[in-house]
């Protein structure tokens, strides 16, 4: 998970492979609620590890349900088979709507004939998200609803006396046109009620976002209540006696929501013979967003599909304009808005009302982003309308603390694959995206999934060099730098270590050139965070240890070892961008590199470091025989001839000897900010 101030993404330009959807966020936090009511325990498997489902656990465990992980995305559920556990609660549900607003029905029915009070607040956004309707129905059926903050809007407190009854002779009435999940909230809930006889529910107002009403219902059936649907989707009828039975074990179906990223990066940038495929969703899906494929294909995505997975291509190119009415696919439509950027006429996305009520003011945040880019946007209460950028410009695109406007916006990083004008190669432009955490709403790792399948051309990766002699700090402000911008980082020097270690483990001796190179060549040399492994063994800590340090610089004055280690460094550039540190990454390795530092300290500065660093390890040491070694490293560094350490024509110098880490990085930092295009 990126959590920074931005994420810049440079120009994106293909796609291929495969993505393991994360679970889906509706049924997540719909199957825990029905476990955490039913009576048992249930398993419940692929779960969605996120903001919106860390709300509903934590909620479920406040209300006494027990919450085991099991590990690998599957939890045991143990439920509280109806019966209130705990009488007061105070709850804090986020900013998430699939458990705002079934908790409330679930609550409120609940403290009516058991007696409790429970509170349930949210994030600013949530206490600006309509409820009213859903209030209305509860307060029907003879339920207690305090409103905490504004009529008709989260904070609410839900109360009631042991042995109260609820109103069940009359139907349960409510509004269908502003949120269907009030409907799902009390479809959900009602089970709870207990009654001896058949309950009916009405919808008044034409009933929005049916799909996700449908999976309420497919869940409800899992759990033992089959809801009969009657007039359409006007009327719905619980039977007598309908009680939660928990299915045991159960499998969460992979995010058709986010599928639709995927789906749009495969007919943008997938070739046909190599298509993207997206696992966790297939054409038996239960989620109303599939449904996007359909809408995809009309645009010309070429889609295959089977159980469980899709394959996604460029089929129509540019990708062909849509007029569509999109009340049945409200989240995933804004994927469409994003299409539409690579559309070959403006592109019209009806009926989406509801996405005024959603995280944020969709249509006026899409249609405000957008225009950034260089689209002309046509927006109204209910309608978006997108007209491809004639010239696309570098943006900076807010996100509004909603996880769908950030993966849209991943999407505008294609842009040079948008035709244009005459067409032929475009030089492509950065997108910059503001708060990238928010994605952790529905798919924390959203970004890594995007860069694991996305590519670049090697020359529009951004690279930041930091060279300079031995102890000056480079390796710290290099990974604070790839740390605060999510580039990857490259220890050039922990290259040549290894290559030594390897040299001292094989016997091999210091002037063997040839040797040396082949070793190097086929170092199996693995990064992951602070891990680093040679053959498999840990060996950070033998990497840094000082006779290593001290081979490591004299094999890497011989060029035989230089080359054989020059295309291993240049692999390490890729999405989104790379922090490289070492000798010679401005001059030799990327001369390209879009910002260059040159560091330096005094000797007496750096000498004293590596003391207070082996120290700290327990390793003992003498300044003043650090400090030859450091001087005589840097003299071979700099005086060998091939790739001498010295700072590039291009670089900005920065002597760190005053400086703390945090304020090189902080001059660094706005170094970097004036050389990008995003003012
Ligand atoms: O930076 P570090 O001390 O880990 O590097 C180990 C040795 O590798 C250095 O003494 C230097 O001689 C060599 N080196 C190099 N070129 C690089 C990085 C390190 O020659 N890019």
């Amino acid at each position: 998970m990126y959590d920074i101030p931005f994420l810049d993404l440079p120009p994106l330009r293909r796609a291929a492979g495969t993505v393991r959807l994360p679970g889906s966020k509706s049924i997540s936090n719909r199957v825990l609620l029905l476990a955490g009511l039913a009576e048992g325990s249930t398993t419940l498997h692929d779960l969605l590890d996120s903001d919106d489902t860390a709300v509903m656990l934590d909620a479920l465990r406040r209300l006494g349900c027990t919450a085991e992980p099991l590990g690998d995305c599957a939890w045991r559920i143990g439920g509280i088979g109806g019966r209130l556990a705990v009488h007061e609660a105070e709850l804090f549900l986020g900013n998430a709507g699939t458990a705002m607003r079934p908790l409330a029905a679930a609550l409120a029915l609940l403290a009516a004939t058991q007696g409790g009070s429970f509170t349930l607040r949210g994030v600013a956004r949530m206490h600006e998200r309509p409820i009213g309707d859903l209030v209305d129905a509860l307060r029907g059926l003879g339920c207690a609803v305090d409103d905490l903050g504004c009529s008709g809007f989260p904070p609410l407190r839900v109360r009631g006396e042991a042995g109260g009854r609820l109103r069940l002779d009359q139907p349960v009435r409510v509004r269908g046109d502003v949120s269907s999940q009030f409907l799902s909230a009390l479809l959900l809930a009602l089970p709870l009620a207990d009654a001896a006889h058949d309950l009916h529910v009405e919808v008044t107002g034409e009933l929005i976002s049916k799909p996700y009403v449908a999976i309420t219902l497919k869940l409800l059936a899992r759990f033992g209540i089959a809801v009969a649907r009657d007039d359409g989707w006007r009327r719905f009828t619980l039977p007598a006696g309908s009680r939660y039975r928990s299915p045991g074990t159960l499998h969460v179906e992979g995010d058709a929501s986010s599928a639709s990223y995927f789906v749009a990066l495969g007919a943008i940038a997938a070739q046909p013979d190599a298509p993207l495929r997206i696992e966790g969703v297939g054409h038996d899906s239960i989620q109303g967003d599939i449904a996007f494929v359909d809408a995809a294909r009309a645009m010309g995505a070429a889609v295959r599909s089977g159980p469980n997975w899709l394959e996604v291509a460029r089929g129509a190119w540019p990708l062909r304009a849509l007029q569509l009415d999109c009340n049945a696919i409200p989240d995933a439509a804004m994927t469409l808005a994003m299409m539409a950027l690579y559309a070959d006429a403006p592109t019209r996305l009806a009926n989406i009302g509801s996405w005024r009520v959603k995280e944020t003011d969709r249509i006026d945040a899409m249609a405000t982003e957008l225009r950034k880019l260089g689209a002309t946007v046509q927006a109204g209460a209910d309608f978006i309308e997108v007209e491809p950028p004639a010239a696309w410009r570098a943006a900076a695109i807010a996100t509004y603390d909603d996880h769908r406007m950030a993966m849209c916006a991943s999407l505008a990083a294609l842009n040079p694959l948008a035709r244009r004008g005459s067409g032929g190669a475009q030089p492509g432009v950065p997108v910059r995206i503001l708060d990238p955490r928010c994605v952790a709403k529905t798919f924390p790792d959203y970004f890594e999934t995007l860069f694991g399948v996305a590519g670049a051309d090697a020359g529009d990766v951004p690279v930041i060099t930091v060279d300079g002699p031995t102890a000056s700090g480079k390796g710290t402000l290099a990974a604070a730098l790839a740390a605060r911008l999510g580039y990857r980082l490259l220890d050039s020097g922990a290259l040549y270590r290894a290559t030594a270690l390897a040299a001292l483990r094989d016997g091999v001796a210091a002037d063997d050139e040839a040797a040396l190179a082949r070793l190097a060549a086929g170092l199996a040399l693995r990064f992951d965070g602070a891990s680093v492994t040679l053959g498999g063994d840990e060996v950070g800590d033998a990497l840094r240890s000082e006779d290593v340090g001290l081979l490591a610089s004299r094999i890497s004055a011989l060029p035989a070892v230089r080359a054989a280690l020059h295309g291993l460094q240049l692999g390490f550039r890729s999405v989104p961008g790379l922090v490289a540190d070492g000798r010679d990454m401005g001059t030799v390795v990327f001369p390209d590199a879009a910002l260059k530092v040159f560091l330096t300290a005094g000797a007496e500065q750096r000498a004293m470091r590596r003391h207070k660093q082996l120290i700290s390890k327990g390793i003992d040491a003498n300044i003043d025989s650090l400090r030859a070694d450091l001087e005589a490293r840097d003299a071979r560094d700099r005086n060998r001839a091939v790739a001498p350490l010295r700072a590039a024509e291009d670089a900005l110098s920065l002597d760190n000897s005053a400086l703390t880490v945090d304020e090189s990085v902080e001059v660094v930092l706005g170094w970097w900010a004036q050389r990008r295009p995003f003012g």
